[in-house]
């Protein structure tokens, strides 16, 4: 099933952008996924086109209409999936989000401009709000090019060799450990032994370990939540606390 993404915009002409190279080009040309760009501006009523107004209770910047951001969404949501609003307040974005919008057949996406859409709108039409990070950008279409070219390497068939996802990065919980290509010596610099002895179990051994070392010296959050998770994991399989074994 062809996965169907729609992206709401001031800026139809920014997609499908880099999405159309590589690895979400080449899916998009196999017909793993469609996109459609609609544009905001179409759904304004006045001769003018206008999108947005000045806040309630004064302050700088302007505010997308709901009016305006509402028909855009009634025209361009499908509800066989998410309807995703980016901002800075949403859940920041991590794999395990992108695979959950991966598994959906749609996925709607809304990007904001000036001090972002009218709060009403977000509320009437529940939107899923969702962060690129902790910075502002100056409006949704980068976090949108982000998020879907993040879903859509996850659709069945957008990569070449599928166990190339199985060790990367946040797929077991850890970062990626290095990577190194010929020559076998560069600037003085050699290869780790391990990965020329052409033993597979040490060199998946090495890997592991440097994947925890890595993760553990720069993400002490996401080591703290794998090890948890390994606790949990041994505790179930030998019984856990409460079982035979944790008596
Ligand atoms: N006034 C907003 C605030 O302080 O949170 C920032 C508005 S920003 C200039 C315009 C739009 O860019 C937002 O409505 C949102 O759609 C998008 N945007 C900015 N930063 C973002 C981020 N970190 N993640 C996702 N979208 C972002």
């Amino acid at each position: 099933m062809t996965f169907r993404a729609c992206v709401l915009t001031l800026f139809p002409e920014m997609f499908p952008g880099p999405l159309g190279s590589s690895i979400p080009g080449r899916a998009l040309k196999a017909g793993l996924w469609e996109l459609e760009a609609l544009d905001i501006r179409d759904f304004a009523t006045d001769r003018h086109r206008t999108v947005d107004d000045t806040p309630f209770g004064g302050g700088a910047g302007m505010v997308l209409r709901p009016d305006v951001v509402d028909a855009a969404i009634e025209a361009g949501w499908p509800k066989t999936g998410p309807l995703v609003y980016l901002t800075p307040r949403g859940r920041v974005l991590d794999q395990e989000l992108v695979r959950e919008f991966a598994a959906q057949p749609s996925l709607t996406i809304l990007c904001g401009r000036y001090e972002g859409v009218d709060e009403r709108v977000l509320e009437a039409r529940e939107v899923t709000e969702v962060s690129l990070g902790d910075f502002v950008l100056s409006g949704g279409e980068p976090a949108a090019l982000a998020l879907l070219d993040a879903v859509v390497r996850l659709l069945p068939g957008a990569l070449g060799a599928t166990d190339s996802l199985d060790e990367e990065s946040f797929e077991n919980g850890l970062l990626e450990y290095p990577h190194y290509t010929r020559p076998a010596v560069w600037q003085g610099r050699s290869v780790p032994e391990v990965l020329l002895s052409g033993h597979h179990q040490k060199v998946s051994e090495w890997r592991k370990a440097r994947a925890e070392a890595i993760t553990q010296t720069r993400r002490p959050d996401l080591w703290a939540r794998y090890t948890a998770r390994r606790a949990e994991f041994t505790n179930t399989a030998v019984g856990g606390p409460n079982g035979e074994c944790g008596q």
